[in-house]
């Protein structure tokens, strides 16, 4: 659309569009400038909504009261042209599609990081995020400051911009780093904790985050509820200074190995599902705590059942309000599902497969050349999905569908790939050892495939989001 280069803040009209609209709002409230460029885009706003049949372009709601404010209401002129301006500055100025210099330099020094610190290419493993637990690379991250990029110095964070981190995450994951200790506390805790924690909070976690000291895990699904998480049935009962806490959590990534749980509870049993939720950071060491290792089909341990037994958390551990932690999930998930590591899992694998296929002539062969352009084209189009996602939050937009098309995007092109090794590899493929690097490498993907489309949200949910939120269809 020529007013707004965003297409899914243009046709949404749910909450996506809702949360940076309100932002739009509270900024305009404030500021009473109103830039040159602000009456041709009320003009074209004005155009398309007269003009608009029912079924024609919808107008963001910012856009939308932007217009009404102008047309009813002229001593009110100054306020929509404020938000005008702002509407200008979030959606019209381009996205830069070089790395600036900074950026550039960032890239270089991640890049020299991993040279100097990287273990040998023989433990690497794929899905290096989760699979590769290394807390002394975590520290030796922290110590050269690539941990909490984009917080505030004073939690010891770098306050360098997300497409920044972006670049520090891609440069991991294509080099295959063991960052699994420190990578959920470093993309959604930290970020979670910066929203909604108390002062307390903040101090006490956010630096040994960044230190890379502090092993997160998740404790969100059960055995009744995955994709519907507001079944959930674990309790948080208040009782003078703690909550207490029983349940059941399933499928918890890292349990075994860290030191808190982002806890979600049922907190008020009698609210409306949605409602009566609340999230809480649980030292993993408190009495009451037992954690059993699932073995998932690659044969590795990374997943766990985790039982809650009378575990009293003190109080001062809520994170945010009381029964208002479903609202705060959501931004929670946008930043889970919005990484790098969402379509560079296999990255090792892919590298040491196309090495192979050169190495080895195939590349000779139509179809193999074929194939490898293709991916190579898909994942340059994943890779603008992700900056893409940096650039909207660095300007505060929340950008929760881009993130479910990014990653049910990513997910499904890994799966793709690992296919595409085994067809290369042939029966080798299904050597988990004892036939060399890329053969193992290949198996290991194969069977860990299967995975990558169901955690963080399975493609069904993610398509769900992608047409209620970014394309405004209506509800299943
Ligand atoms: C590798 C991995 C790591 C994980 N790590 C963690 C973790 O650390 N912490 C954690 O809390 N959880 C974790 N999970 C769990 C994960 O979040 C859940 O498995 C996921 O949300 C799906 O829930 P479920 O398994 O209960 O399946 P269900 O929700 O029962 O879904 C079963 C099927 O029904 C489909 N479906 C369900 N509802 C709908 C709908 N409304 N419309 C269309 N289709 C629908 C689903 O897409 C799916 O295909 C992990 C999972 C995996 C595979």
């Amino acid at each position: 659309m020529a007013h707004c280069p965003d297409e899914f803040a243009a046709r949404a009209t749910g909450s996506n569009c809702e949360r940076s609209d309100a932002r739009f709002l509270r900024t305009t409230d404030r500021g009473r400038d109103a830039g040159p460029s602000a009456a041709p885009v009320v003009r074209k706003l004005t155009l398309l909504r007269t003009s608009g049949a029912a079924d024609g372009p919808r107008v963001a709601p910012a856009a939308l009261r932007m217009q009404e404010a102008t047309s009813h209401d002229v001593s009110r002129r100054n306020s929509a042209q404020a938000l005008t301006a702002e509407c200008d500055v979030r959606y019209r100025r381009p996205m830069h599609l070089a790395f600036s210099p900074a950026e550039a330099r960032v890239r270089d020094a991640i890049r020299a990081f991993l040279v100097d610190a990287m273990p040998p290419s023989s433990a690497i493993a794929e899905d290096g995020w989760i699979g590769g637990f290394s807390p002394e690379f975590s520290r030796r991250m922290g110590a050269a400051g690539w941990i909490g990029m984009t917080w505030p110095r004073a939690y010891g964070g770098g306050e360098r911009s997300y497409v920044e981190r972006a670049i520090v995450t891609e440069e991991c994951l294509r080099a295959g780093a063991p960052t699994a200790a420190h990578w959920t506390g470093d993309r959604q805790i930290g970020p979670s904790l910066l929203a909604h924690g108390t002062e307390e909070q903040k101090r006490e976690i956010l630096p040994r985050i960044v230190r890379g000291e502090l092993v997160f895990c998740l404790g969100m699904s059960e055995p009744g509820a995955g994709s519907d998480l507001a079944a959930l049935k674990t309790r948080a009962v208040e009782d003078g200074d703690a909550f207490v806490v029983d349940g059941q959590k399933v499928w918890t990534s890292l349990a075994s190995q860290a030191d808190y749980c982002y806890l979600v509870a049922r907190t008020d049993p009698d609210a409306p599902r949605h409602h009566g939720i609340s999230e809480l950071l649980v030292d993993m060491h408190l009495p009451g705590i037992t954690v059993r290792p699932l073995v998932d089909m690659t044969g590795e341990h990374h997943f766990n059942e985790v039982f809650f037994e009378n575990v009293r958390v003190p109080r001062r551990w809520l994170i945010g309000e009381k029964n208002r932690g479903w609202f705060q999930i959501a931004s929670q998930l946008d930043y889970e599902r919005a990484g790098m590591e969402r379509l560079l899992s296999y990255a090792p694998l892919f590298r040491d497969l196309e090495a192979h296929l050169r190495a080895t002539g195939r590349t000779r062969d139509p179809l193999v050349r074929q194939a490898l352009a293709r991916f190579h084209g898909e994942l340059a189009v994943g890779r603008m999905f992700i900056y893409r996602i940096a650039w909207k939050l660095s300007r505060g937009i929340a950008p929760t569908a881009e993130t479910a098309l990014a990653k049910l995007y990513g997910t499904e092109l890994e799966q793709r790939l690992a296919r595409f090794a085994a067809e290369m590899l042939g029966d080798e493929s299904l050597l988990t050892t004892g036939g060399g690097r890329l053969a193992t490498r290949t198996a290991r993907a194969l069977l860990n495939a299967p995975g990558l489309t169901i955690r963080g949200g399975t493609v069904e949910i993610l398509r769900n989001i992608v047409a209620q939120r970014g394309l405004g269809l209506p509800r299943e």
